[in-house]
């Protein structure tokens, strides 16, 4: 166990309506802060009031990007107002595969554990109400050896933040545009495309954005070698229903192993689908929306849960997918997921865990 000490804020501050908090924007009043060098290991564990923290200039993290991240959500349960979070046991594993790659410390995953839920359970006036709503959990960590010279790190910061965050479909769940991009690239096998680092969202912002200008909300990526194989969409993961059959891209080494995207797998085969994860091609993709046989596409991820695909792009070559319209599979796993998270259907998984 370790030793958590608590510094209580004395200030605090007011939050929008829920229906205006959007994503991000707001913080509770409190963080979680661990520090770690090879002499002490992990060691003072605490919880501070909010705000900002000072770093040597020469800090690993601001010049070779040693960073890692988490994100997950503390849902408040319709059914009695108890609030849950979902596998977060898969966050801490991944982020410790994460750590391992960048030579970050690892955290026992006992000790993440107590981090998340002394931490959540002390902000927990904070996860607000309305279905639809949940306080976005942010774990963090970076290297902070206080020196220039390129090397595994010495020092380490291990932080959790959390953000009072609105309903992700204010407006009902609209299906996104979606173009695919032909020319960046978002990872290759053996860089850092199965872990989830800062540096692969600073290396794949000129895309999205890019997109965003031509009025497309996301960018499909393509494998990194043969520019021809599906990867994910933004930062979501990505399934596709082509003639009765479930298809997401294998984890190949260059994808996020979405949490999301493995509950999908699970969801769907309890309806009774087989979901195929293999390699996927743009040719094919394309052939199926050629024929008609495509019938169903959408991302999978912690923020939108699922989110459905109305239309694709690939040069010139534009696509509808199932009339712009959500899909039944679609609506039923975000209907079974949601349900879960918000403690509307019972959960015979052991997915939740109460705080
Ligand atoms: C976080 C993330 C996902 C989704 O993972 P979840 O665990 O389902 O939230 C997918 N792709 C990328 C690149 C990500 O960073």
């Amino acid at each position: 166990m370790l030793d958590i000490k608590i510094i209580e804020n004395d200030k605090t501050w007011e939050l929008p309506e829920e229906s205006k908090l959007g994503f991000g924007r707001y913080f509770t009043n409190h963080m979680f802060i661990m520090d770690y060098n090879k002499e002490q290991g992990w060691h003072d564990a605490r919880i501070v009031p909010f705000g900002n923290i000072s770093l040597h200039p020469a800090s690993t993290v601001l010049h070779y990007g040693a960073e890692i991240f988490e994100g997950l959500k503390a849902y408040r349960r319709l059914s009695d107002g108890k609030v849950q979070l979902f596998r977060p046991l898969e966050n801490i594993r991944r982020m410790n595969v994460s750590a391992e790659r960048l030579c970050l410390p690892t955290i026992p995953e006992e000790d993440a554990l107590q981090c998340y839920t002394e931490f959540i359970c002390h902000e927990q006036a904070w996860v607000p109400k309305t279905e639809g709503t949940s306080l976005y959990i942010r774990p963090f960590m970076f290297g902070n050896d206080p020196y220039l010279g390129v090397h595994g790190v010495n020092e380490a910061v291990f932080m959790i933040i959390a953000s009072p965050s609105g309903s992700y479909y204010k407006e009902g769940i609209n299906p996104v545009k979606i173009m695919i991009e032909g020319e960046d690239v978002r990872a290759v096998k053996g860089g850092t495309g199965h872990i989830k680092c800062g540096g692969n969202y600073a290396a794949s912002t000129r895309a999205g954005d890019k997109a965003e200008k031509q009025g497309y909300s996301q960018v499909l990526w393509l494998d990194g070698v043969e520019r021809k194989y599906i990867e994910e969409v933004g930062a979501m993961n990505v399934m596709f229903k082509i003639n009765g059959e479930i298809v997401t891209p294998a984890l190949s080494g260059s994808i996020l192993p979405g949490i999301t995207r493995k509950s999908c797998i699970e969801v769907l085969s309890d309806m009774g689908y087989t979901v195929s994860e293999r390699r996927l091609s743009v040719d094919e993709l394309f052939a199926a929306m050629e024929n008609g046989t495509l019938e169903e596409a959408w991302g999978t991820g912690t923020a939108a849960v699922v989110s459905p695909i109305g239309e694709l792009r690939y040069g010139d070559v534009c696509y509808t997918v199932n009339g712009g319209k959500i899909g039944t599979v679609t609506q039923t796993l975000y209907d079974t997921l949601t349900g879960i998270q918000w403690g509307k259907i019972a959960d015979n998984k052991g997915w939740t865990y109460e705080i």
